[in-house]
């Protein structure tokens, strides 16, 4: 057989043949340019040879495979984008066809008349998952994981996975594991069907074989003659789950993406059609998906920017820390949960607080979690120990002495974080590095506390910690590389997003989602209807409302923000009409948000549910609904956050664009499909950009003016990702 880069076959006595995928030079299988060709031909050899009675392949990794290389899929859009200048056409029969591919070398395989079996270790995902799919049988290991992700970037799964996944599986998990992507561990894939066998890693290979030789079937059920799917379209049943799955579809997405309802079509119209023709439809939708601006602005900035973030590409070139040992200050709500993360991580904590009490709570939080966790299968006592075992909480700050970085997660308030950083100072040696997780105090101003400022910086948690996956580093006005690639270290150590700004009253993610909540507020004001502020968010793909949000970070918080910008900035600093109704809702009436059990929202006894407070309507004058351009609704949203994180790229606060895109779909949701608030501008278009943001200007406010950086790229025909903004940071 020929030599193959990324595929060694070895067949043995009773001619089955092992195909052990596992590309040189990458630590993850991935199916790229060269693995397609390379795996159609061994497909053709095991089909054709006498010798060859059937075939198992599997992974020389620690898991089975990824799924398909994005930045393949970036870069045949890239030709296609090209080619479809030439001739439109031409270029999207080869965009067709490229798609189409790797779904029939796949049927090539299950209709090989030899028995396949997928011998999945680890994880296998998206395309990484539909080759065991085309398989005559699944054997995954006790640590396996499978699913088809692609929904999330914006994609399908088009290497038949819509098509295998219905037929498999009943109807409404398959359904529902398509639309949201979900990964699921060997034995919930047993129990759905998506596995034939569950073993320990190191009978993996000889129970596939075992298959074989027990004579494995070489024909896919749906080949069979008398086959019926499982889902009958005409059927009660069918006809219910459909127009019940359509509609929740809508409910959840607002058809803001085209990728999830191009895969209710792969559903509806694949199930009713032999299977060579269902996987063609799928890949025209795949073709079809691949075109659409929101498969592109998800690709780039949920993938490839995510990516190149979780490696660092912000970390200077400075020598790698490796973080063994954190020292958290403050085991509040915060510092609890930045002890977990890290201890989780592996790392050693030492956890202080005032008193011995407060340090002990903080460490009880991780043993709640763990708990929980445990309850739910997904930890065991033996993990809870190890990881309890690895924070030390206390009151002594000698601990702190070998500590690689410390963590500052104490009240907000400069003198108390002032009073911990001289604490640490005095014991740590020079050149330890000192991260605050202040969210709203400078940093600049509080290095000044320190004996290094140039080992200073921010990194700014979001709540809650275990859950959130981005964190915000703040470079102060001194602060240095060490501190930089130091804090890079350990949030990519933690397994979290790093974005990197400039000092600046609100950062960059805050600033940005005070625009949102400060929209909702402004037409509270003017009148519009409750229902419809919060409607029209989710309708734009805001995963909450801009109300309920307020509620969660809490309105007293609005308040006490508030009172400092006006203490530090002066009274034109904030909007009078915003600290009135600020007012009336926490002073006047008590309403705090969730935390207090009312705000916007009254939060009944369970099993009640949330609903708007009744008396926002007596707030303020109504507009009559009708009157409400939804439209102009959900711009406002969009366009409100999207100029504020221009204005952060025009004053320097975000250096580099892909963090400002990423920053605000991990930190609080900015419409996901968009691929983020400077992607949204790029793909209307600067010129159309800026004329619309004139426009609400002229009917909702000074606040929508562009700033001059959209009004130059409008002028010069630039965009944030193709121009000199973005040229800064490469
Ligand atoms: P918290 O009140 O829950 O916790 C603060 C902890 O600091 C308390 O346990 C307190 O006992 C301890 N503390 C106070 N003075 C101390 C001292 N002198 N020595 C040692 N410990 C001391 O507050 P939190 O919500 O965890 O916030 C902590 C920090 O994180 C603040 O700077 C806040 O702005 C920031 N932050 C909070 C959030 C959030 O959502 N709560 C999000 C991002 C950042």
């Amino acid at each position: 057989m020929a030599d193959y880069t990324n595929f060694t076959v070895e067949t043995d006595s009773d001619g089955i043949a092992l195909i052990t995928w596992d590309m040189p030079g990458r630590s993850m299988n991935v199916i790229d340019a060269q693995v397609g060709p390379e795996f159609k031909a061994i497909v053709e050899h095991v089909t054709e040879d006498e010798n060859i009675k059937g075939a198992v392949i599997a992974s020389g990794k620690k898991a089975f495979g990824a799924g398909a290389d994005l930045s393949m899929l970036e870069a045949l859009l890239d030709n296609y984008a090209e080619a479809k200048n030439k001739d439109p056409e031409q270029a999207a029969k080869d965009l067709f066809e490229s798609s189409y591919q790797l779904n029939q070398n796949l049927r090539a395989l299950e209709t090989s008349g030899k028995p396949w079996v997928a011998a999945i270790n680890g994880t296998a995902l998206g395309g990484c998952f539909e080759i065991p799919l085309a398989c005559h049988a699944r054997v995954a290991s006790e640590d396996a994981a499978i699913g088809l992700p692609e929904v999330k970037v914006g994609l399908l799964p088009g290497g038949g996975g819509t098509q295998r996944v219905i037929r498999m599986v009943n109807p409404q998990d398959a359904v529902q594991m398509l639309l949201q992507g979900t990964t699921h561990r060997a034995a919930k894939a047993k129990q759905l069907g998506l596995v034939n066998e569950v073993v320990s890693a190191d009978k993996l290979i000889e129970t596939a074989k075992q298959l074989i030789k027990d004579g494995l079937k070489a024909e896919q059920p749906w080949d069979q003659k008398g086959y019926k799917a499982p889902l009958n379209l005409w059927s009660p049943a069918g006809v219910q789950m459909l127009s019940a799955g359509n509609a929740l579809l809508r409910k959840n997405t607002y058809a803001n993406y085209p990728n999830a309802l191009n895969i209710m079509s792969c559903v509806y119209e694949g199930i009713q059609l032999p299977m060579d023709r269902a996987l063609e439809v799928e890949s025209r939708y795949f073709t079809h998906t691949l075109t659409t601006p929101e498969a592109k602005a998800m690709i780039r900035t949920l993938f490839m920017s995510m990516q190149d973030l979780n490696k660092g590409a912000r970390r200077p070139d400075v020598e790698k820390t490796d973080i063994k040992k954190v020292g958290v200050l403050g085991a509040g709500f915060m510092g609890a949960g930045i002890a977990y993360v890290s201890a989780k991580a592996g790392l050693e904590v030492v956890l202080i607080d005032r008193d011995q009490e407060a340090a002990d709570k903080g460490k009880s939080y991780s043993a709640d979690l763990l708990d929980k966790a445990i309850s739910r299968k997904r930890s065991t006592p033996e993990k809870k120990e190890a990881l309890l075992g690895l924070i030390n909480a206390t009151t002594d700050y000698d601990a702190f002495k070998d500590c690689d970085l410390i963590v500052e997660a104490v009240f907000e308030d400069k003198d108390v974080k002032r009073t911990v950083t001289e604490a640490t100072d005095a014991v740590t040696p020079d050149g330890t590095v000192f991260a605050s997780n202040t969210s709203t105090i400078p940093i600049t101003e509080l290095a000044e506390a320190a004996k290094s400022a140039e080992n200073f910086i921010g990194i700014h948690f979001f709540s809650p910690v275990d859950k959130m996956m981005l964190v915000e580093i703040i470079m102060g006005e001194k602060t240095g590389d060490k501190a930089l690639a130091t804090a890079i270290d350990f949030v990519t150590k933690i397994k979290k997003t790093p974005i990197v700004v400039n000092d600046t009253r609100g950062f960059y993610v805050n600033r940005a989602v005070m625009r949102y909540m400060q929209e909702a507020w402004n037409m509270l004001i003017a009148g519009v209807p409750a229902p419809m502020i919060e409607n029209g968010a989710k309708m734009a793909g805001m995963p909450v409302g801009p109300l309920a949000l307020n509620d969660e970070v809490a309105i007293d918080l609005s308040q006490k923000v508030m009172k400092q910008t006006v203490a530090d900035l002066g009274e034109n600093a904030v909007d009078p009409d915003h600290v009135k109704l600020v007012n009336t809702m926490v002073t006047d009436n008590g309403r705090v948000g969730r935390k207090g059990g009312k705000g916007f929202y009254e939060y009944p006894e369970k099993p009640g549910k949330k609903h708007l407070w009744p008396e926002l309507k007596e707030l303020y004058q109504q507009q009559d609904a009708d009157e409400v351009d939804i439209k102009d609704v959900m711009d406002r949203y969009l366009y409100t956050i999207a100029l504020e994180a221009a204005r952060c790229v025009e004053e320097g606060v975000v250096t580099d664009v892909r963090e400002a895109d990423v920053g605000a779909i991990l930190g609080f949701g900015f419409a996901p499909y968009s691929g983020g608030p400077i992607t949204f501008i790029d793909q209307k278009g600067l010129a159309e950009f800026k004329a619309r943001a004139e426009e609400l200007a002229a009917k909702y406010g000074d606040h929508f003016s562009p700033p001059q950086i959209i009004k130059d790229m409008a002028a010069k025909g630039e965009t944030f990702y193709g121009g000199a903004a973005q040229a800064k940071a490469a």
